[in-house]
């Protein structure tokens, strides 16, 4: 009979301070509470996961926080980097020229932050680790090479909604935000990319960064579906943006594949992953927008945890347990226990990506929250 899962720890730090403690201070004994500097050595090399907002959002977590927990694994030896990878939409960050570009003009160069940005996935999402697991829709995940070669990873996460897995936590800052462009396409769609012809002027660009051969250009670009390897070149070679992914992907099916991913995103880093997550701005949509909404709850603290599950779902009931704003876009469960995430996008049960990631044996969503 299986033993049923133990408590996972998880920190919390409110955002009261006074002249004697500030909220760095706190930020630092949540690091300590997590042993962050036993976890690496000298010379590691430590992936600070983090999203560094799209261009016209603000809700991205600060640069000053994140340089306070570079300052703490630089004085454990190790040598940290921030990254991300690029995203599969067409954006501000969808390769790595413009990612960096927006990265620092959102506050994250090194003057600042204190640690060098590193797109994880190449210039054009093409550096890819294929990483073999035994997932629920995956056997192998396209993970970005950066992060997979690192020595460690801290994962620092902007909680909020999403439109898909009902909030964007730990789990999904893993399982998405690790993955190179080919896993963000696979989790996202059963199927190739479509050009909408209206906007193809036949420049043939497509065709040429396509490694299947998959792509012909007549009077217009046509992707051939039995060819495609669903790697997403193509979307970020097109001048036009005309290349879109289907988003047909439901958001439980998505939600598991997402751990899949973290699964394969965390393969080898055992013991050297640390997870915090800051409930602050918690807007009704992902970052990845080029705005942001106003927060549907008030802000709540900084946690941190080594177990993903937890530290989402101790995020998810702190959120929960608040008092929503009204005039924002949470349309129902505004009293204390509400539930926020369905008072956003109600069609999203968040927790499918809790119980398969506990199933998978990647954290438990049990918990013991301890206020430092
Ligand atoms: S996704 Fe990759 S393989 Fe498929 S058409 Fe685009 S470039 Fe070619
Ligand atoms: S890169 Fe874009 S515009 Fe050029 S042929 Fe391909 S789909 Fe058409």
């Amino acid at each position: 009979m299986p033993h049923p899962p133990s408590k996972a720890k998880v920190y919390f730090a409110g955002l009261r301070a006074d002249s004697r403690r500030n909220l760095f201070d706190k930020l630092d004994g949540l690091l300590e509470a997590v042993s962050l500097a036993d976890r690496f050595k000298k010379g590691h090399l430590v992936a600070v996961k983090l999203h560094f907002g799209e261009t016209g959002n603000a809700a991205f977590i600060p640069p000053v926080f994140v340089r306070r927990v570079v300052e703490r694994i630089k004085a454990a030896g190790a040598n940290p980097f921030l990254t991300d990878t690029n995203t599969l939409y067409v954006g501000t960050r969808g390769n790595s020229v413009s990612h960096l570009k927006t990265a620092i003009e959102n506050g994250f160069a090194y003057a600042v932050a204190g640690a060098p940005v590193i797109i994880a996935d190449g210039l054009r999402g093409e550096g890819v680790t294929r990483v073999k697991i035994n997932g629920r829709h995956f056997k192998e995940a396209s993970i970005a090479s950066e992060i997979a070669n690192a020595d460690g990873l801290v994962v620092l996460t902007h909680f909020k909604c999403h439109e898909m897995s009902g909030f964007g936590g730990a789990l999904k800052n893993v399982g998405m935000g690790c993955a190179a462009r080919a896993g963000k396409l696979a989790q996202h769609s059963n199927c190739a990319p479509v050009v909408d012809p209206a906007g193809c002027t036949a420049c043939g660009e497509c065709s040429l960064h396509c490694p299947a051969d998959a792509i012909d250009v007549g009077a217009a670009a046509v992707i051939n579906a039995n060819l495609c390897i669903g790697c997403g070149h193509c979307i970020a070679a097109c001048p036009e943006s005309t290349i879109d992914v289907r988003w047909d992907e439901t958001a439980g099916r998505l939600q598991e594949k997402m751990v899949d991913y973290a699964c394969a995103a965390l393969k080898g880093k055992e013991g050297r992953a640390v997870y915090v997550s800051f409930v602050r701005d918690v807007s009704p949509a992902c970052d990845c927008y080029g705005h942001n909404d106003a927060p549907i709850v008030p802000d709540a603290g900084i946690l941190a945890s080594t177990d993903p599950v937890a530290i989402d779902q101790a995020c998810a009931d702190i959120v929960n347990a608040e008092t929503g704003f009204k005039n924002t876009a949470l349309a129902s469960g505004h009293e204390p226990g509400g539930d926020k995430f369905r008072g956003v996008h109600p069609a999203v049960d968040w927790g499918v990506q809790l119980d398969a990631a506990e199933a998978a044996g990647i954290g438990v969503r049990r918990y013991a929250l301890e206020k430092i």
